[in-house]
């Protein structure tokens, strides 16, 4: 197929669910986008019942099931948004969603109840002036994100257009885009999104949200090697997720490929408490001790930082655990990656 699946018939057609669980993904689909884009679809091997890509985007009825803690807005992204578009909880950066539709949809995603068809859709010109202008205003706003949804699904117009106008504002130096798309539509990371992304002047960073390392095939990294060697910096998002990632040899392919890649490793996040979402969450001590494992076991290039979004908007908290403790006579214990202690400073 050489359009995104879309539809529970297509998941069965295409032997991604059985016939007996169409009833169910199609109650998911009544609440939870679906699209599973044709370099996704070439990734999934559908004779195999635990496959790490498929779990990412095959819907099951496991989304069915809300815990009491889970919460339409995990981040608490309403309670920071002073103008449509913008979430501005740090004082020297925003969030500018300016689209809220994405080539694929994540079933573990954080903004599930507001990306997709029935979702918050894409900001209309004045919203988005509105928005822009909101930055413009704002002179401690040293840098933007572009988030959503998945920023790169705009036509090159559109973001040539944004990007313009974003050059005209003085006091913003960074514009960071946050995306799937290298991995899951590489064929847009073409000259025209490229001269549209470089159309601000700004230094630009693209994080590319990517789970397991069999994403990272040979168009995923092709198309990344575009961005970087026009000047774009490339920084690695990773959701860590249960029966896919969970695993010290997946996260250590994985963070290796990014370095590989000449992409930055930057940010582990533990699973956020998103509606229907329980079967992919692990336990913060499992998070601790799978991090805690990559130390020692893959360079210093290739460590991210494991994060959890605090629930109700109070931002991110790393989360991994310390290795040096204070002993309460002045000294520390540190511990080395092989577990073993060690007084700081030594005995002389
Ligand atoms: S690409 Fe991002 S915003 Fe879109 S569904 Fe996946 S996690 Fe959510």
């Amino acid at each position: 197929m050489n359009r995104p699946i879309r539809t529970p018939q297509e998941l069965a057609q295409a032997g991604y669910i059985g016939a007996g669980e169409v009833d169910d993904v199609a109650r998911v689909a009544e609440r939870y986008a679906i699209a599973i884009s044709p370099a996704v679809a070439a990734m999934i091997d559908p004779t195999d019942p635990d496959d790490p890509i498929a779990r990412q985007f095959v819907p099951s009825a496991a989304e069915l099931v809300t815990t009491a803690l889970e919460r339409d807005d995990p981040i608490g992204d309403l309670t920071h948004s002073p103008v449509e578009g913008i979430v501005h909880r740090y004082p020297d950066r925003v969030l500018l969603k300016a689209v809220h539709v994405c080539p694929v949809y994540c079933r573990f995603c954080f903004r599930r109840e507001m990306v997709g068809p029935q979702g918050l859709g894409t900001l209309t010109p004045e919203a988005l002036d509105k928005a822009i202008a909101y930055i413009a205003a704002h002179e401690e706003i040293w840098e933007v994100i572009l988030t959503g949804g998945d920023p790169l699904v705009l036509s090159p117009r559109r973001l040539g257009e944004m990007m313009q106008k974003l050059a005209q504002i003085e006091h913003l130096k960074i514009v960071r885009f946050h995306t799937r798309v290298p991995a899951v539509e590489p064929e847009r990371i073409d000259d025209a999104l490229i001269s549209a992304l470089n159309a601000c002047g700004k230094t630009v960073y693209v994080a590319l949200h990517a789970n397991h390392p069999r994403e990272l095939n040979a168009a995923t990294r092709a198309a990344c090697a575009r961005l970087i060697d026009a000047g774009i910096a490339m920084i690695s998002q990773t959701v860590l997720l249960k029966g896919i990632n969970n695993d010290p040899d997946v996260l250590a392919e994985l963070m290796r490929g990014f370095v590989e890649m000449r992409i930055r490793p930057y940010y582990l996040h533990h699973p956020d408490l998103a509606p229907g979402t329980s079967h992919f969450r692990v336990s913060i001590e499992e998070g601790q001790k799978l991090v805690a494992g990559l130390r020692g076991r893959i360079s210093g290039l290739c460590q991210p930082v494991y994060i959890l979004d605090i629930p109700g908007g109070h931002g991110k908290a790393e989360i991994r655990p310390s290795s040096i403790e204070p002993r309460g006579d002045g000294c520390f214990t540190v511990r080395d990656f092989r577990g073993g202690e060690h007084r700081y400073p030594p005995e002389g």
